[in-house]
């Protein structure tokens, strides 16, 4: 099992309604979910340490065909659905909830990815979590093609992560974090433990 933790210090991705950067978000389910599956027997490594800069690319060819590459990130909306809040750092919005999960067509192992989703989808759903559909609105930025609605699966073939790696890949959306509620549930560590158990039910069913 390869994990990655979306993003860098250098290159941190979406602010948190709370004004946590994403990148925080991820390095902190990543360690949580790698964690998880150690204490699992299930062999992980991580394809970013906590304050390394790595391109998408070196992050793809980090993985292999024995293993899965999960990359794990925290979502947004698009900016005409933010508002800033005045006293702190983030943009909040309420327009959207909820994981969701991408693959790509151009990956060598399609198939296997899909099953992968699936599987993960399930173990979410099963938790509780539901998905969000707003990346499938016809938008700008937006318009993505939905493959499973029930369980937020959709197809992004040209995610660089997705299409170079050389494993089945998948890339979750753990939560939506500028959401105002999103943005604290998905900062505990019941919500990360609940991520890890969905991830190690997903490799059970898969294999
Ligand atoms: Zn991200």
């Amino acid at each position: 099992m390869l994990i990655d933790p979306g993003h860098s210090p250098k290159s941190p991705g979406t602010i948190g309604c709370n004004g946590k950067h994403e990148y925080l978000y991820n390095d902190a389910l990543a360690k949580a979910v790698a964690a998880f599956l150690k204490r699992k027997n299930i062999p992980t490594d991580l394809t970013r340490l906590n304050n390394e800069n790595i391109s998408l690319i070196e992050r793809a060819q980090k993985s292999n065909e024995n293993c899965l590459l999960l990359s794990l990130h925290h979502d947004s909306v698009q900016s005409q659905f933010l508002y800033s809040k005045s006293n702190i750092r983030g943009y909040c919005s309420k327009k959207a909830k909820g994981f969701s999960i991408f693959v790509s067509r151009k990956n060598p192992h399609y198939n296997e990815s899909v099953r992968y989703a699936e599987a993960l989808g399930t173990a979410l759903l099963k938790r509780g979590l539901i998905p969000t559909l707003h990346h499938a609105e016809p938008i700008t930025g937006e318009n993505r093609e939905i493959l499973m609605p029930d369980k937020g699966i959709y197809i992004y073939d040209e995610l660089t992560i997705l299409k170079n790696a050389k494993s089945p890949a998948l890339l979750l959306e753990a939560a939506v974090i500028v959401h105002p509620q999103e943005a604290l549930i998905s900062d505990t560590d019941e919500y990360r433990r609940i991520i890890s158990e969905a991830v190690y039910e997903m490799l059970v069913n898969v294999k």
